[in-house]
Parts: structure tokens; sequence; C-alpha cells
């Protein structure tokens, strides 16, 4: 394909050094131009992320930036009945604006909001959080990382001190045994799976945690040392089982706890993790993994050297999510696993930027840098930056939001970059929400099933047209260059000045670069960022600061960031999802390698499987019982909704279990996904959901 490129579109003249616009491995690329056409992407050797290498996304699946499904101009209607009026950016803001401040004036101040996306860049999301609390005056302001890696977010902070992942990528060069739980990082995270898989050849040991045979399971020349295949659901309890072996037969670094973590938190965790309850022989039925398993796989995780975690939204999109990664960092501190190089508690981010989204503060409780509303410095720090006075009041989450809008009480919502319609859980709550807005802004660069019920459509830039930063998922904060003039006119940072300024709050940044020294001024964890040491040093993991104005590559080397590391108890709650006479069957969910989440981009780009369709696995015995032949139309009822899909009988789910992608709007996966969420931070449970299958005729 880039060859044909070349042929078609001719020699390259230049390149400009960016970074991959997908998954948290943030690959960086040289973008080879001819006039403002790429004509091909080549991995860049010196990217810190991918060192050279890429996957099929990144390296070819970039022409949807320039596909003619692109919207160019902004666009109004009075209602979503009427044809879209194609207007002037001004008459669009302006729109937009007068309707957002008559929702305001009928119904009060919270009843707009906002939605920011992990596909812009870090500037981009920090300017509409700041829109949010200084322009709407609230702080209903979420980011899609509610629905994906929020519990990371409440996890780590609690135990460890910081809503990040502990190490670099290059780290698991130096691992003597890995766990991968709830993670496919071959498909989801192809570089890094890569790095992975040459550990493994090396001699690294593996135990990967899934209710499906991922690929590491049984991958060319690796054989995992243990596959637990849980019970979906069933996380907490395995990672209490395994640190109960490690307690129960002395295997846990009594001279790291001692040292680094709390010993009234731990006393009180000993106690329970001690109990018999969590032993493996009480917990094999109800996670599906024999007792001699989970006590093979505890005794190699503790003893086998340096033992680094990666996971991912098998385990945060769970009822228990931040359970789990409580428990994941629980192990990790038992062990000594924290605080030098091959170790680590490690969250695989899913989009390019979930890690920033996060960071830019557009959660409705946490200003910029995970600082919480309530305290009254950081509020002056950013009343005094921002000439306002902040609500002192957490704003909504998303589910928050889209309950209250169908209860007419939230009325306006501005949704940057986000496919809320398609990869939210419920569809059909969903749309009832989006159905009763009286002004919905849709920022994107497709026509996606959002806007579908929207009322003004801001069209977007791909990241080949803006400047900026993404972070990956190990904290790299690395440049987005721009490679072409935004198609609109506009990139997303200027429509959002552009909206704020209509709303009456002023905004006159001339360049991202200002931007980031904003957030600089008032961030301590990214003090020491700017875009000219960016330019020098490539890319920078924060904390950057004084003491570490390079950045830093480890965290947590010498104390946790909250001082010493907390134990926090973490009690197996079983979730309502359960298997039933009437749903017997618990769907999970993950991704293929050549697609994206909702698949807006790659299936917009030419490749050898653009046009495949996500699939129910199930296994043969399970196939058996239904009469269920490989090809076969199946129909998928849960309590929330139903859809179809063909059946690919295979032995990779476990009985009981049955598994599908979510790549494409017509398959329907999200309109049987419910909307239980996790205890803590309402990210929605995916990854379990009570179904019957049963065979139909065509749909
Ligand atoms: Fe892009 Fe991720 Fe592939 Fe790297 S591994 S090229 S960041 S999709």
């Amino acid at each position: 394909l880039a060859e044909n490129s070349i042929i078609e579109q001719g020699i390259p003249e230049h390149s400009v050094v960016t970074t991959c616009a997908y998954c948290g491995v943030g690959c960086a690329f040289r973008a080879e131009v001819k006039g403002n056409t790429v004509v091909r992407m080549t991995p860049w050797k010196d990217g810190a992320a991918n060192e050279g290498h890429a996957c099929v996304k990144g390296r070819f699946a970039w022409g949807y930036a320039t596909h003619s499904d692109r919207i160019t101009s902004p666009m109004v209607r009075d209602s979503i009945d009427e044809p879209w009026r194609e207007v002037s950016w001004d008459e669009a803001v302006n729109f937009a604006a007068a309707r957002f401040r008559r929702i305001q004036t009928q119904y009060g101040r919270n009843s707009v909001g906002a939605i920011t996306s992990s596909r812009c860049t870090n500037e981009e999301v920090y300017l509409v959080q700041k829109l949010v609390r200084a322009g709407f005056g609230n702080n209903n302001v979420d980011t899609c990382a509610r629905v994906c890696h929020s519990p990371t977010g409440y996890g780590l902070k609690t135990t460890l001190g910081e809503s990040a992942g502990t190490q670099t990528f290059a780290s698991v060069d130096h691992a003597d045994v890995i766990v991968v739980i709830g993670s496919n990082p071959t498909e989801a995270h192809p570089v890094f799976g890569s790095r992975l898989k040459k550990r493994l050849r090396e001699g690294g040991k593996l135990i990967v945690i899934d209710p499906r045979k991922i690929e590491l399971v049984n991958a060319p020349h690796i054989h995992a040392d243990y596959h637990l295949p849980v019970n979906p659901g069933c996380n907490v309890a395995v990672l209490n089982a395994l640190a109960h072996v490690i307690v129960t037969e002395e295997l846990h670094n009594t001279a790291f706890i001692a040292s680094r973590c709390e010993d009234e938190a731990f006393a009180e965790w000993l106690l329970f993790i001690s109990e018999q309850e969590h032993a493996p022989e009480n917990l094999a039925e109800v996670t599906g993994i024999p007792a001699q398993d989970l006590r093979g796989a505890a005794r190699l995780y503790a003893q086998a050297g340096n033992g680094a975690i990666y996971y991912g939204l098998g385990v945060t999109e769970h009822s228990q999510g931040s359970t789990a990664v409580m428990g994941i960092a629980n192990l990790a501190m038992l062990t000594g696993n924290v605080g030098r190089e091959g170790v680590g508690v490690n969250p695989m981010r899913g989009q390019n930027n979930v890690q920033g989204a996060c960071d830019m503060g557009s959660f409705p409780h946490e200003l910029p840098g995970y600082r919480h509303l309530s305290d009254a410095s950081t509020r002056a720090l950013f009343e005094d930056a921002w000439q306002v006075e902040l609500d002192s009041e957490p704003g909504m989450r998303i589910p928050n939001m889209f309950d209250a809008a169908v209860d007419g009480q939230f009325r306006g919502l501005y949704c940057q970059g986000e496919d809320v319609a398609q990869s939210d859980p419920n569809t059909l709550h969903i749309e009832a929400a989006l159905k009763g807005l009286d002004c919905l802004v849709v920022q994107d660069i497709f026509l996606n099933e959002t806007a579908k019920y929207a009322h003004v459509f801001l069209p977007g830039s791909s990241f080949l047209e803006k400047d900026g930063t993404f972070i990956n998922a190990e904290r790299r904060i690395s440049p987005v260059r721009k490679v072409m003039p935004p198609m609109a006119g506009k990139a997303d940072w200027e429509a959002t000045m552009a909206f704020a300024n209509a709303l009456g709050y002023p905004m006159n940044y001339t360049h991202p670069s200002e931007i980031m020294d904003e957030i600089a001024r008032l961030t301590p964890t990214f003090r020491g960022v700017s875009y000219s040491k960016l330019d020098e040093l490539g890319s920078i993991q924060w904390p950057c600061d004084d003491s570490a104005p390079e950045g830093t590559p480890t965290m947590h080397v010498d104390e946790f960031v909250r001082g010493r590391g907390h134990f926090a108890i973490t009690e197996f709650v079983p979730t309502d999802e359960r298997a039933n006479r009437r749903f017997p069957l618990l769907l999970t969910t993950g991704r293929i390698l050549s697609q994206y989440n909702v698949g807006a981009q790659t299936r917009r780009t030419e490749n050898s499987t653009w046009h495949e369709e996500d699939v129910l696995e199930m296994h043969p015995h399970d196939a058996e019982e239904r009469g269920v032949s490989q090809g076969d139309w199946l129909g998928i009822q849960s309590r929330a909704g139903d859809t179809v899909l063909r059946a690919q009988i295979s032995e990779r789910v476990k009985p009981g279990v049955v598994y599908t992608t979510f790549h494409h709007p017509l398959s329907g996966a999200n309109v049987v996904t419910t909307d239980n969420s996790d205890w803590a931070t309402n990210c929605p449970e995916y990854k379990v959901t009570a179904v019957q299958v049963t065979k139909v005729t065509e749909p």
C-alpha cells in the first residue's frame, strides 16, 4: 500500500516527525509528504516508544485523514429531523453559544456540559475542560477514559499515589516473569506486544490471566507457563487467591513492606488476605481455575526475580474494576516489585491519549494534575490564572449526564471526538439521552453515529493537521506535528477557542505551545515541559520538574508518590451479571489487530482486513448444545437489548463464555452491554454481560 501510494503520489519532498494517533503505545513516525499530501508513514528509529517498529494500523491506516467522508464545513440545524445547513465557523459557534446560554438561563448553570476525547491532543483537552469550568461555570466535564481506565486512576492513586503506570516499555526487557491480565497486547498494543514476545523468547516466564486463550498463550516459540482462564467478573477473586498463597507460604518481601508501606494498613490487609476464604481451593469453582494453577502462578510471580504486571480493559471494565487495580498494586508491593526496571504495575492504555486526557483535568472532580476541586489553594491558583471564580462542587460523570438528559435535567452537550452513541454501553439508553438534548454539539472528523442526534457539527482535524502532544501508556509526552493544513480551516483547539469566545469567555492562544506553557505553569508534574524541550529530547516522561528536568522513566523509586504504599482491602463482590436460566452465557469483548475501537478510522482505510465483520466466538460445546455451525447467524439477547452476529466456533473461549469485538456500528455489541458499572468510578462493565444466544435465520 505504501509503495502504491508513492507510485500514485510521487516521491516525497520532505518529512515531519509526529506520533501515531491510534493506540497507547505512541509510536513515532516520519510522515513523508509531497505538497500537502502524505505519501508514506515510516516508523522513526529514534522514537523512544517504538525504536523504529510499527504495526499495520500506524504504518498503513492513515488514509482516513483525507477520506471523502471527511466533513469540512461547520453545519447547523434547528432539530435533528431537519437536514444540515452548511454555515460559516462564526455562525456555527454563535448558534451553539446562543443555545447553551438559553438552556442555562432556563434550566440552570448545571444543565450543560462536555465530553473530551482521548483522540485529541493534551492542549485540546485542556481547553475544553477550561471552557467548561470558566465558560459554562460548572464542572460537568468528563473524558472517554470514564469508560475505559477510570479505575486505573482511582486504584493506583489510592495505593501508590499517582494515577499512572510505573515504568517505561523498555523495562519489560528486564522482567523475569510477566503477568498479563485482562490485556491482549499483540492485538491491541502490537509494538509493545512484539517487545514482550521478544523477552519471552529470551527466557522470560509468562502468566496469562484471561477468560480467552489470547495469542500469547500459544504464540510460536512462546508458551505461557500458566494460563488462568478466569470466569468473567472474577479477577478480584483470582488476585486475592494469588496474594493469599504468597502470604501464607511466606513468599512476600517483608523488608520492602516494612521500609516502604504503611504498617497499619498492611497489618489490617494481612488479616484479611490470610482468611481461608481466599485460599485457591475455596476459589477454584468461582474463578474456574484449578487450585494448583493458582498456587503455581503465585509462587512463580513471587519467586522468579523481577515481576512485572501488564493489565488492560479486561481488568478495569468491571463492577469491581477499581478493586482489581488495587489488588494488582497490592501484589506488586507485597513482592517488592515496584521502583526499579523490570517490575511494576503497567496499565495498557487503549487510545493514543487516554493518559493525557486524564492528566489534563477533564474529570468532574479534578483539575489538571489530578488535584481535587475541594482544595481551596489549587482552586485559587486556577482562579487567578483564568480570572474566574470556580465552582467547588464536582460535576457530572458521563453516565450521570446521560441519566439527567433522560430525566430532562441536562440539556446541552459539547462532545469532542467521541462517538458515544456507538462506544458507550446500553445503546438504547444513550440514544434516548441524546434525543432529549436541546443542543448537542459534535466535533469530529466524520459524521459519526452520535452526530445523528446533533444540532451543531464542528468539523474536526486529524492528527496530521495540527500541532500538539499525546501522552502514551508509559507517561511519555510526545509531539504531534502539523503535516498539512486543517481541512476545515481550523484545528480542534481553534474551534474550541471560537466556541469559548462566542460564549463570552475570551481565549486568545496563537499556538498550542502557549497552551502547554500554561499547563506547565499550573501543573507541578508538567512544570519542566515545553515545546522547545520536546524538540530537544524527542519526548519526555512526566513527572518533569526541577528535580527531574528530563523526566522520570521509573516512578516510586525511593518512596511512593503518596509517601508510603497503601495496601487496600479487596473484598470480592460478585457482579450482578451472572449466568442464569434466562441468560446462561457470559459475553465478553475485545479488539482485533487491524481494527481500532469503533472503526471510524480503520474502516475508512484500505487494508486486507478492513471489511472483516464482528463475529461471536463460541466454544464447540456451547455450539453443539444449540445446534450452531460455523457462520450461522446468532441472536444475542441481554437484559439491555439484542443484536445479531455470525458464529465463529472456537476453542479460544471456554465453555459458558462468548466473545465479540465492537468495531462495526451495525454489529451492535453495545446494544447488549448493560449500564452496570464500577462501584468507584462508574466505568461500565463491558466485559461481563449475561446473554442468551440462539440460532436465527439471516437478519
Ligand atoms: Fe500506532 Fe499503536 Fe501500532 Fe504503534 S502499536 S503503530 S501506536 S497503533
